[in-house]
């Protein structure tokens, strides 16, 4: 009965496979009918071959033995081919899924396969019919053989050499899911059917094949684990989808913003000239339409980013009370004429720098505000800043209350959906996507805030945003000037200074506050021409020396000088970096000290009070910060966000002021061109220098939208982030183009 042990065991879990596989639910596939076949006939074999043992060992000379051995070939070969149909179908299978039969285009062929197959098993089954079969029992053991066995075990050998041929085909397709069991059925089917040819005693094939059946329920044919498979695929596939949809529309908005900017600069030139009224009126329409209808594809390019996880949070310390008055200013632009009264509340105890997203919380506030003022058609409007401070974070709860055409309970829970808009019949002239809600609210999440809304249908409507930001611990002053000192009438006429930077304007910058001090002046305009000046045998008391500069930046500029014989004199590092730990780098590096840009003129005083020696000519009177008397009216620069008084504070007087936005001006000629050149060949550290050169630019001149978009430029050109600058540059490039054209109309005047 010992022989009859691994039957016995084989008919047990195949039989538990079967309980299993039929009380679940499964997808309808060629394949599962397969097996269900292949399980059904495994336990037939099983059944076949226990009685076949029993009755050549029982009952001796029976005339059953010999048809029942047969019977018990019959069924390996059976067996056999249908696992060799089995294995063509699943490598011949698409890897990505199951495919239902009444979706299989294939299922003709693999029913035409099938076929061949039947026929050739009819074959084989004739033949073992036919030729003899011999059995050996002696009570205890028992084994067929002779030319009916001889001609089975050459159909499975035939078969596993199918089996082979058919994996190393097509291993690509079936993936290693179904490769892996697949090969292992192979190795271990050929021994079984060495062992069972050359032991005809040992019966191990019936096992074998039972317990091959079983494996394949748990590596390929398990239902859950295809039915979980087939969801995943589809989940996959929508996915897929999605971002493709994602993909195609961000795409598109960022080729049409090309054009779209080139359509908003002309329009901006042709209002500038002289044209009859109704064709200005007409360029009118078209500026602003193109300006909505460039709205609509940053929305677009928002959400598309907020989507694929890709929008970052860019946190840089920033001006609060700043912030809030170039919003109010921005949406008092936006009311026109429209009889709305802005009512304003800021929180007098809001520290005065804070550090946070500048850029995203500007559009936070700048959305809910267009909204009400869109919304809106008379009454007030109320923008609100309170703050609730706890240890180093400052909670910012902003609130803008309209009293406007208020929102539906109903239409409330799908108020931050995109693309929703309510209210179409009533709001028919308003222009608008249903894009900004839905980005405000991902934007206050992704800083981890709240949005909520209040709304009366009808009487009007409260948005209020919370957000954390943290504190820093500076004055509005310290965030970019550093404390103020005492003045006195310092100069310094026997002395000569060397300012080496690349950026003209800083040049002049620098120039223009030196030439107070009597001081002889030189200029360079790399690293290079400033090692070649000390080359060329010429002495200085003093260089004042940028850092980030293309080809040879300040600190490899300085190694070189270090390296020049005799030269001792004091150099000063000049950058933009103004973040703390710079002043120790600079000086760990072998400068002598250290100048933030924009430069301070205390801190520019103190420095050169330091390293030049004093003379006795007596000062020139420094020229007082001009007021606003010039025959240009600079409330123009400032009702566009123009930070004209710090830009006068930094640059000594309106004159200077006015020739560095001249400066500027013919500056970016240059400067857009190259950057876009960088950014298309992707060689970010130059455009960092160019992002960085601009952030100056822009700060000197009070542009303190694009001095913040310049310095997240900056900041990804020095960290390689490719994607970021091709995502944000044309964001940078249009608030550039805009304050161009406002500088342009303003040197007009
Ligand atoms: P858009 O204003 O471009 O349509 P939003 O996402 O900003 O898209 O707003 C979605 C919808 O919510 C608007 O179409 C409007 O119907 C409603 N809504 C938003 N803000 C207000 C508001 N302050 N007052 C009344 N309805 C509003």
């Amino acid at each position: 009965m010992s022989s009859l042990f691994f039957q016995i065991s084989g008919l047990f879990y195949t039989a538990l496979i079967m309980f299993i596989y039929f009380g679940k639910k499964k997808l309808n596939t060629l394949e599962n009918r397969i097996y269900i076949a292949l399980v059904v006939d495994v336990m037939i074999t099983l059944l076949v071959d226990m009685a076949s043992v029993y009755v050549a060992i029982i009952d001796k000379g029976n005339f059953l033995v010999n048809p029942l051995c047969k019977l018990y070939l019959v069924m390996i070969v059976s067996w056999i081919m249908l696992f060799t149909y089995y294995v063509f179908l699943i490598s011949s299978k698409r890897n990505e899924g199951h495919v239902t039969i009444q979706d299989d285009s294939n299922y003709h062929y693999f029913m035409k396969v099938f076929f061949i197959f039947l026929c050739c098993f009819m074959i084989a089954t004739l033949i073992i019919w036919i030729v003899p079969l011999y059995v050996y029992s002696d009570g205890k053991l028992m084994y067929t053989y002779g030319p009916g066995a001889t001609i089975s075990y050459s159909v499975a050998g035939v078969c596993i050499l199918f089996w082979i041929i058919n994996v190393f085909m097509n291993y690509r397709r079936m993936g290693s899911k179904k490769y892996l069991p697949v090969f292992a059925f192979i190795v271990l089917a050929t021994i079984a059917i060495i062992i069972q040819s050359t032991w005809p005693n040992i019966l191990l094939v019936t096992s074998v094949s039972a317990f091959i059946t079983c494996l394949t329920f748990f590596t390929i044919e398990n239902p859950d684990i295809k039915m979980i498979e087939q969801l995943n695929l589809a989940k996959e596939q929508a996915e897929k989808a999605n971002r493709a949809k994602t993909d195609f529309l961000s795409n598109m908005s960022h080729e049409i913003r090309t054009p779209l900017n080139a359509i908003v600069g002309f329009s901006q030139a042709l209002m500038e000239e002289d044209i009859p009224a109704q064709s200005k009126e007409e360029v009118s329409d078209i500026l602003m339409s193109s300006n909505n209808l460039l709205e609509i594809v940053n929305g677009i390019l928002d959400i598309s980013k907020i989507e694929a996880n890709k929008l970052e949070i860019v946190n840089t310390e920033y001006d609060s009370y700043r912030l809030m008055k170039d919003i109010q200013s921005l949406i008092n632009a936006r009311i026109g004429d429209k009889p709305l009264e802005l009512r304003t509340y800021i929180d007098s105890s809001m520290p005065p720098v804070l550090y946070g997203d500048y850029v995203r919380i500007k559009q936070i506030i700048i959305n809910l505000l267009t909204n009400a003022v869109k919304y809106t058609q008379k009454g007030f409007i109320e923008f609100k800043v309170d703050t609730v401070i706890q240890g180093e974070i400052c909670r910012l709860i902003i609130s803008v209350e309209d009293t406007g055409i208020g929102i539906k309970q109903e239409d409330i829970s799908k108020l931050f959906q995109k693309f929703e808009r309510f209210e179409l019949e009533k709001n028919i002239t308003t222009e608008g996507t249903g894009l900004g809600l839905a980005i405000t609210k991902s934007l206050v999440e992704l800083m981890n805030g709240k949005i909520v809304v209040q709304s009366v249908y009808g009487k009007g409507s409260k948005f209020t945003v919370a957000i954390d930001q943290r504190i820093i611990p500076k004055t509005k002053e310290e965030l970019e000037i550093a404390p103020e000192e005492e003045e006195d009438n310092f100069v310094a006429a026997n002395s000569k200074v060397l300012i080496v930077d690349d950026n003209k304007i800083n040049l002049k910058v620098a120039s223009r506050l030196l030439k107070d001090y009597l001081v002889t002046i030189e200029l360079a305009s790399s690293g290079q021409e400033c090692i070649d000046k000390i080359l060329d045998g010429n002495h200085y008391d003093l260089i004042l020396l940028d850092d980030m500069m293309p080809k040879m930046t300040g600190t490899q500029t300085l190694q070189h000088l270090k390296n020049i014989i005799g030269f001792q004199t004091p150099v000063i590092a000049l950058t933009a970096n103004a973040i703390t730990g710079m002043k120790e780098k600079y000086i760990k590096d072998g400068f002598n000290d250290y100048l933030a840009k924009p430069i301070d003129r205390k801190d520019l005083h103190n420095i050169l009070k330091k390293y030049l020696k004093e003379s006795n000519e007596p000062k020139t009177p420094q020229e007082e910060p001009t007021s606003p008397t010039l025959t240009r009216d600079i409330s123009y620069l400032k009702e566009n966000g123009f930070d004209v008084d710090h830009g006068i504070e930094l640059l000594n007087d309106l004159e200077t002021y006015e020739m560095t936005l001249n400066d500027f001006l013919e500056e970016s000629k240059t400067r857009i061109p190259k950057m876009e050149e960088y950014k298309s060949v992707g060689d970010m550290s130059n455009y960092a220098i160019l992002a960085h050169a601009m952030k100056s630019d822009a700060k000197y001149l009070g542009l303190n939208s694009l001095a913040e978009l310049s310095y997240q430029h900056e900041m990804a050109g020095k960290e390689n982030r490719v994607e970021f600058v091709n995502d944000n540059y044309q964001q940078l490039i249009e608030e550039l183009n805009q304050k161009l054209a406002i500088i342009k109309e303003y040197l007009k005047k």
